[in-house]
């Protein structure tokens, strides 16, 4: 069986970093040892989820309730960084920056990877760590890595599509919803790629698993046997706790004993996690000993404005009528330039986009097209543009609605919505999962 401490210890460099300066034995959820000693804060930057557990129910405002999926903000990047850097003064044993919801991070792909960027920009040594569902992971491995995500946290509760179908609602992939044994094929198919990928990439991987009796209890110690033959470095099994209003609100939480027998049984497979603690989407702190104060910080921080680029006159849309953000980008072979003036704001001109067919050329050049505009209003996005065009210094707001909407949010700095059109598969406040499976 790999012991974690030593593979924590092998990996204390993990990405190639001289010298190592990011000490990833500080991580306190990887290290009891580190437990008491170094803090973690959640950055609650990604409201929406792409996929409906059974278990879970976001909620927003409920400052007593401790469990993931949980907040009392949802912060923009720019907020959560000026967040990081009151904390970091406040708490200079604050070792991990994670990203947990309340939804998913990659249901929420620009907020979490411009965060990511952020912080990793102003704490170089700071370790980064997220926590998943694991269905849209992929295509951001690479970025991940780039950045020094040393953590990542999957959710994983089958891998059988029988079992897993018992568990979910409906799964929104590559912009379909799915349902039943469909969406639990698309989710674990999804989620064995991104493990194996984010193994490639020498990032740390733990796999948190919901205990749910007389659904998945039986097949926890199947998942450590597969995933030990994935090379997983340590497995979270976390009891259900049942949520008023989800579909598992009558179920009974899992007995002490039936949890130790699973760690025991996983024992021979994987490292099992002895010391977690369920956290909420914004916890922040010694694990277990949410920091008060700092939740007035997270209240402060979340009322400042979002910072853009005031150098920067213009802003640039998406849009086939230059009235609503409704455009994706991709799609999109011209933009509308418009700026403030102090009678509203004037259309300026529309610029052509690049031609397709360049490959990720075409977003570097298009980011030079764009250079004087603050910002860039689009109906949707892909990965790489976001990634090459928010690099470029232009701030992406991913939203749909009236386009005065979003220059009031770039100009007049209310909070910076990334509005996604609402439909059945959109996990908003409504979601009625449970969120254990986010922290
Ligand atoms: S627990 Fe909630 S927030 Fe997390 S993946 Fe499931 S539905 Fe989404
Ligand atoms: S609770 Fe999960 S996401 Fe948060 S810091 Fe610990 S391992 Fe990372």
């Amino acid at each position: 069986m790999k012991d974690i401490k030593s593979n924590t210890e092998q990996n204390s460099s993990p990405l190639g970093r001289p010298g190592g300066a990011i000490d990833i034995k500080t991580h306190p959820c990887f290290n009891k040892d580190a437990k008491g000693k170094y803090a973690r804060v959640h950055l609650p930057v990604a409201p929406q989820c792409n996929i409906h557990c059974h278990y879970c129910k976001r909620d927003y405002d409920c400052v007593n309730e401790s469990r993931p999926g949980v907040t009392s903000e949802v912060l923009s990047p720019e907020q959560a960084l000026a967040y990081t850097i009151r904390l970091k003064e406040k708490m200079p044993h604050l070792s991990v920056v994670g990203i947990a919801g309340p939804g998913d991070p990659f249901a929420n792909p620009i907020q979490t990877m411009t965060t990511l960027r952020l912080i990793r920009k102003e704490f170089p040594e700071m370790i980064l760590c997220l926590s998943s569902n694991g269905l849209n992971v992929l295509p951001y491995v690479d970025e991940l890595k780039e950045l020094e995500v040393s953590h990542v946290t999957i959710t994983l509760n089958g891998t059988e599509t029988k079992t897993l179908s018992q568990l979910y609602k409906w799964v929104r992939f590559e912009k379909r919803g799915y349902f039943g044994e469909q969406a639990a094929e698309i989710l674990l198919r999804n989620q064995m790629e991104a493990i194996r990928a984010l193994k490639r990439a020498g990032i740390t991987v733990k796999i948190n698993s919901i205990v749910v009796p007389g659904i998945n209890d039986n097949v926890i110690v199947d998942i450590a046997k597969k995933m030990k033959e994935m090379e997983v470095d340590i497995m979270n099994t976390i009891p259900l706790y049942p949520v008023e209003g989800t579909p598992f609100e009558d179920f009974e939480e899992p007995s002490p004993k039936r949890m130790k027998e699973l760690q025991n049984g996983i024992k021979e497979y994987l490292p099992p996690m002895t010391h977690c603690a369920r956290c909420r989407a914004d916890a922040v702190g010694l694990l277990g000993q949410d920091d008060a104060e700092a939740k007035q910080i997270l209240s402060e921080v979340s009322n400042l404005s979002v910072n853009v680029d005031k150098t920067k006159p213009y802003v640039a849309v998406a849009s086939h009528e230059g009235l609503l953000v409704n455009q994706h980008l991709g799609e999109a072979t011209q933009l509308y330039i418009f700026r403030e003036t102090p009678n509203g704001y004037r259309l300026v001109e529309q610029r052509a986009t690049p031609k397709p067919g360049a490959g990720n050329s075409r977003w570097a050049v298009l980011a030079d097209v764009i250079d004087d505009c603050r910002a860039l209003l689009v109906g949707g996005i892909g990965p790489s543009p976001s990634s090459i065009i928010g690099r470029a210094g232009i701030k992406i707001v991913e939203m749909t609605g009236l386009i005065d909407e979003g220059l009031d949010a770039v100009y007049k700095g209310k909070e910076l919505r990334t509005l996604k059109k609402a439909d059945v598969f959109k996990c908003g406040s409504e979601c009625s999962g449970k969120g254990t499976g986010c922290g």
